[in-house]
């Protein structure tokens, strides 16, 4: 098998030593003779798998002992709808404020509409998002539940560097796309979560970070697990987990931890991004699609000259084993994921390719 790197934006690529641990150990968890999916969600050994994930991602993150750590059902999608069904009734008024950077930032004040007042205080889209509108105190209306943004809109690669001062509205931020990417300030946050499959582990599970005081306020008719209170009560077993996910998810954290922790993977995560920019920013023939001040480091996005040309361009890398360049289809052209999960080496390999691309096709 020759190498291949993995760009793709969700499942993504996992860390080689961890997908090495997991088959070494699938067959006989703990000496038990069978295996980590074949264990119950109450077993002691689960349980300690669950509890060593949430500490390593207290460490990891720097989080302060008032916020709960959550896994949930539904992967990101789902917590679109759960958010306003938990926090929309802090206020009378139940108005959400939604920032919408993105098509998932749609689909989150979308998802949202049945639950609350949702209105969108900032919006891209007249630009098919290629930057990010600022935030200011003056549109925080200070009477709404919340104010929901996305840090890192992943068809884009477009990230806020900064947060917004929202005054006693709680931040609540879709992580999932950069979650352990770089240092956060999580005090300033009242809930941040993500989906697995990018930066974590295997899909159709989220990590719910959430601030102790925004627990309680859910309306009644919030199903049982979809109610934040409710999972926290549960440590996150209300009814049977994804035990697969969280464990994979506990071994990516102590990977994590062994490269440095998050500090030092920003470092890295910075490198790496910055290996694909000086390619697209060296001419004219990659073009970006969001404007260079907002700039992320775990999608890079761009366009050729033509569509014939992208077309090529992913065919030819793909024979060499970059997989998964493909664009999203809403803003067409390359896509690179480039989580934490990915060596610089991948991506050394794809600036080289691009290079070599560009010099037999400018
Ligand atoms: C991938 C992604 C999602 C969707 O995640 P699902 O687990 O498929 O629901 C939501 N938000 C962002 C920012 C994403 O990158």
């Amino acid at each position: 098998m020759s190498q291949v790197y993995n760009f793709g934006a969700g499942p993504a690529m996992l860390p080689v030593p961890v997908m090495e641990r997991i088959r070494d150990e699938f067959l006989d968890f703990k000496s038990m003779g069978i295996s980590i999916i074949e264990i119950s969600h109450r077993a002691k050994q689960f349980e300690q798998v669950l509890l060593d994930a949430q500490e390593r991602f207290r460490q990891l993150i720097d989080l302060p002992d008032n916020y709960k750590i959550l896994f949930v059902h539904g992967g990101a999608r789902m917590q679109f709808s759960a958010l306003p069904m938990n926090l929309a009734g802090r206020s009378p008024s139940k108005k959400c404020l939604y920032v919408e950077t993105g098509n998932f930032a749609k689909l989150a004040n979308k998802d949202a509409k049945p639950f609350g007042d949702i209105r969108v205080i900032a919006n891209s889209a007249d630009t098919n998002y290629s930057y990010l509108p600022e935030i200011t105190a003056e549109m925080i209306d200070q009477d709404a539940a919340y104010l929901h943004m996305t840090t890192n809109n992943t068809i884009y690669g477009s990230r806020y560097n900064t947060f917004p001062d929202t005054g006693k509205v709680p931040l609540i931020a879709d992580q999932t796309s950069e979650i352990l990417s770089r240092v956060i300030d999580y005090s300033k946050f009242g809930c941040i979560y993500a989906g697995l499959q990018k930066n974590l582990g295997p899909s159709g599970t989220a990590i719910v970070v959430i601030r102790e005081d925004l627990l309680g306020h859910a309306s009644p008719e919030t199903p049982v697990l979809l109610n934040y209170e409710q999972c926290a009560k549960d440590n996150s077993l209300t009814n049977t987990a994804n035990t697969f996910a969280i464990y994979v998810t506990g071994l990516v954290l102590d990977w994590l931890q062994e490269q440095g922790g998050v500090a030092a993977i920003e470092k890295i995560n910075e490198q790496k991004a910055k290996t694909l920019y000086d390619v697209i920013d060296a001419g004219d023939y990659y073009r970006g699609v969001i404007q260079a001040e907002f700039r992320g480091t775990m999608n890079v996005s761009f366009n050729l000259p033509s569509e014939e040309l992208e077309a090529k361009f992913l065919k030819e890398a793909g024979a060499l084993g970059l997989y998964a360049l493909k664009g999203h289809r809403s803003v067409g052209g390359i896509r690179a994921s480039i989580y934490n999960a990915m060596p610089l080496a991948g991506v050394e390999a794809l600036a080289g390719f691009m290079k070599e691309f560009e010099s037999k096709n400018g």
